[in-house]
């Protein structure tokens, strides 16, 4: 054990959370240590971005090195219904406070720019190092972590919970409450040689939702796609041979990616992932708080996670540098940053929910114009809820919201299915 060290604050882990706000408070002048227990580049799930997080690229001056990686350019998201063959392409719009594209991205790649970035502004990287402790006081917080088989002792004035979906101080002095019904399992791979979309399309993802869940189709640069079928918990406890053989039964049962990937080549072995959706406590406390996936995980239909992992490490940042400033880190300073993640977090779970009953989805992939119900749709879908919604974007969707009720009604009628597919 070694002697600890004073920083102003320790970030644990080092996925897009804590390199955006440990990258932030350098940026600010903060003295910062960031620990990461896997070597970098690593695998990790989550591919497609938005286009509200760009511009939190250009704040932390890395939007360049990014663009210039030549990551597959995204310009809208696909969804097609197998049940109904209706399909929607939804495209960003031009005239936001974001972009009209963003990038599809191998995250081993993506994460390890950001994680170099943040420290070529400054944070001291400890990696590959495990946070396996930390004790809060009333003069600031020691962390222990260990390395190599050696265990170092550092002390900050604030800790930020980075951890992902380990959720560190959730399982340590907290809880994680499940969302019912989304509990979901994973399966995906890389393919060469699968199908693209011509021109500018090319980039763009694909969601494909068939009877027994649904695919993403992500194309990444190289001639590389990311084939993944989220489907639920129970259908994977049930099946009785390998996940090898369920990810190839579920692409022999999705028209479109079978047909997408005839000819193409499995370049990765099948990798699983549980994909629940949940909320962690507490985001916030006296000398601590959460980002990213440390503070909920939401069904990543949308893509969400990567945006809502740097938006919140950028609110984090501001908060604490402030908090730094004054010298005062009680929890009731922090509730504002809560209050702030939670309404970004929020239409994203309300989506999700309604994404799964056929009749809003039905209305989803025939959309109006009207009323700014599309450019309302796309606002959620491009990232933009941190930055508020208007109030003529929320009457946008409380008005989709109860046409999709009526559409209940009607389909019922009709004898049509309208029970969520949630059950999946
Ligand atoms: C099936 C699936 C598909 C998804 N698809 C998308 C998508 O298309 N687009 C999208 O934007 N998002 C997607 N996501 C979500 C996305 O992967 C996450 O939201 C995002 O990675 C969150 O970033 P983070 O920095 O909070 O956590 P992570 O990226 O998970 O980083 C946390 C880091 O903390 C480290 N760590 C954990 N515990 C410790 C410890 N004790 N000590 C030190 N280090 C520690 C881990 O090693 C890890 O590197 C998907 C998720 C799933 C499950």
């Amino acid at each position: 054990m070694t002697t600890a060290e004073l920083y102003d604050v320790v970030v644990v882990g080092g996925g897009p959370a804590g390199s955006t706000a440990g990258a932030f408070l350098a940026q600010a002048g903060r003295r910062v240590l960031l620990v990461e227990r896997e070597p970098f580049p690593r695998f990790h799930v989550g591919e497609s971005l938005l286009p509200a997080t760009l511009p939190i690229l250009d704040r932390l001056g890395v939007h360049r090195a990014i663009a210039e990686r030549g990551f597959q350019v995204k310009y809208g998201a696909t969804f097609h219904d197998q049940e109904s063959g209706l399909e929607h392409t939804f495209y960003f719009l031009q005239d936001k406070p974001w972009p009209n594209y963003t990038y599809q991205v191998p995250r081993a790649d993506f994460d390890a720019l950001l994680l170099e970035h943040a420290q070529k502004l400054g944070v001291d990287v400890r990696q590959p190092a495990t946070v396996e402790s930390v004790a809060f006081d009333a003069g600031g917080v020691t962390v222990t972590a260990e390395s190599h088989g050696q265990r170092n002792e550092v002390r900050a004035r604030f800790l930020v919970d980075a951890s992902g979906r380990a959720g560190l101080l959730s399982q340590k002095i907290g809880r994680r409450e499940r969302i019912p019904n989304l509990g979901k399992v994973a399966l995906f791979a890389h393919w060469r040689g699968g199908w693209r979309a011509p021109g500018p399309d090319e980039g763009n993802i694909r969601i494909y939702v068939f009877e027994s869940g649904w695919f993403w189709w992500i194309p990444l640069a190289g001639d590389r796609t990311s084939v993944g079928c989220v489907m639920h918990a129970r259908t994977v406890r049930d099946w009785g041979e390998t996940r090898e053989a369920l990810y190839r039964e579920m692409i022999r049962r999705c028209r479109r990616v079978a047909e997408g990937l005839q000819g193409a080549q499995q370049v990765t072995e099948v990798h699983s992932e549980a994909s629940f959706s949940y909320r962690n406590t507490p985001v916030v406390g006296d000398r601590f708080l959460a980002v990213g996936d440390a503070i909920a995980f939401v069904d990543p239909i949308f893509s969400g996670g990567v945006h809502i992992a740097m938006q919140s490490g950028e609110l984090a940042a501001r908060a604490i540098d402030q908090a730094l400033t004054d010298g005062r880190f009680e929890a009731r300073r922090f509730t504002a940053y809560e209050r702030h993640v939670w309404g970004g977090l929020r239409p994203f779970f309300r989506f999700i929910h309604k994404y799964y009953e056929p009749a809003f989805l039905e209305l989803f992939l025939k959309p109006k114009a009207a009323f700014g119900m599309v450019d309302a749709v796309l606002s959620v879908l491009s990232g933009g809820a941190f930055l508020g919604m208007s109030w003529r974007a929320r009457a946008s969707l409380l008005l989709l919201f109860s046409i999709a009720r009526v559409n209940v009604w009607m389909r019922r009628r009709a004898g049509l299915p309208v029970e969520s597919r949630l059950e999946w």
